[in-house]
């Protein structure tokens, strides 16, 4: 039985595990529904969808927060009222004291997250994400160079802020010692330094904006591609891809006289955006659309589709054993009426 442990805390470590700053610029990631504290913490449900079959089970087996991979709240919100499914089930958990949290995108940028699982269905070399994941250092967006004859005063102005200061000297061409103030801070506070170095009696020259640039981070980003360790036939692909994802069809476009597949590239969930131009011989994801199977099919790609949430919700039982190994007073519970909502019959 576990102790369990504050919601603050079962965050913090989510986070460590996938840092939010990795989530797509258009995604709704984190902690969706907080609870009021104190909030304890005795068992986690990880799910793929939040459905209401989801919730029943959670109910059931008294969850306190619910980690589920796509995000159940992702339109800005105007009410919450019993006429939409996705409404009911967030008033449900709020009226039921559950927490709610996604990771969606900051999973698939993960090193070692839901793409490095699913191109895990091959023998590869060299996995590399398809596109790098680019981060700020520091989560800083902003740096204002600010040329003062007073530092010390500066500082103490700026001290209550969320910025950073690197200060240096520097002689001007007219022989005074000024001090070039750089200032790293995020979009938000911006404005605040702004404010604050405008309103004091320091004596400023002058205060110029810079933009930072976003850096690649290696092993971090969109989809994988990898080359294989030995060429597949399509047929060996199909068996390799039913093996690692436990299905029992999946679906094929050949590339026409195709022979062996030595390089593949992996997008889980739907691929098409990230897949589209990449030079391998099978794209795996869980869906593209008729044209865009064409495409592929005709630039020279083998195409396996998993459908959508199949070539995702293996990766949860990663999951569960990597936070568990991080939340050990917390039972942590994988699904077990998540499923993909088309089947083959
Ligand atoms: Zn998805």
């Amino acid at each position: 039985m576990s102790s369990g442990m504050e919601l603050g805390s079962v965050v913090k470590i989510i986070k460590q595990h996938a840092p939010t700053s990795l989530a797509e610029s258009w995604d709704n990631v984190g902690l969706l529904v907080e609870p009021s504290s104190p909030h304890t913490v005795n068992t986690i449900m990880l799910t793929n969808d939040l459905t209401p079959p989801v919730l029943e089970e959670s109910l059931e087996k008294k969850v306190d927060l619910i980690l589920s991979y796509h995000p159940p709240i992702f339109s800005a919100v105007k009410r919450l009222s019993q006429g939409k499914w996705k409404d009911r089930l967030i008033i449900k958990c709020i009226e039921n004291r559950i927490a709610v949290y996604s990771p969606h995108t900051c999973y698939d940028a993960k090193a070692g997250g839901v793409n490095d699982w699913l191109i895990g269905a091959f023998d590869t070399s060299n996995v590399v994400p398809v596109t790098n994941a680019e981060e700020i250092p520091g989560g800083y967006s902003h740096k204002v160079n600010i040329l003062t004859k007073d530092s010390t005063n500066l500082q103490s102005v700026l001290s209550s802020l969320a910025v950073k200061q690197v200060s240096s000297p520097i002689t001007t061409s007219s022989g005074e010692v000024m001090t070039v103030c750089s200032v790293l801070c995020n979009k938000c506070t911006l404005s605040e330094v702004f404010k604050a170095v405008e309103g004091s009696d320091c004596e400023v020259d002058t205060i110029e904006n810079v933009k930072l640039e976003k850096i690649p981070v290696s092993g971090y980003g969109s989809g994988r591609y990898a080359t294989l360790k030995q060429p597949l036939t399509p047929q060996e692909a199909v068996d390799a891809v039913k093996k690692h994802l436990n299905l029992l069809h999946v679906r094929l476009a050949a590339k026409p006289g195709n022979k062996y597949i030595k390089s593949v590239a992996v997008c889980a969930g739907s691929g098409s955006s990230v897949l589209r131009g990449v030079n391998a011989d099978l794209y795996l994801t869980g869906e593209m659309s008729h044209h865009e199977v064409l495409d592929a099919v005709y630039s020279g790609a083998n195409v396996i589709l998993c459908d959508h949430s199949n070539t995702e919700r293996g990766y949860l039982k990663q999951v569960k054993q990597e936070l568990s190994e991080k939340l050990k007073d917390v039972n942590i519970l994988i699904s077990e009426t998540d499923m993909d909502p088309l089947v083959i019959v």
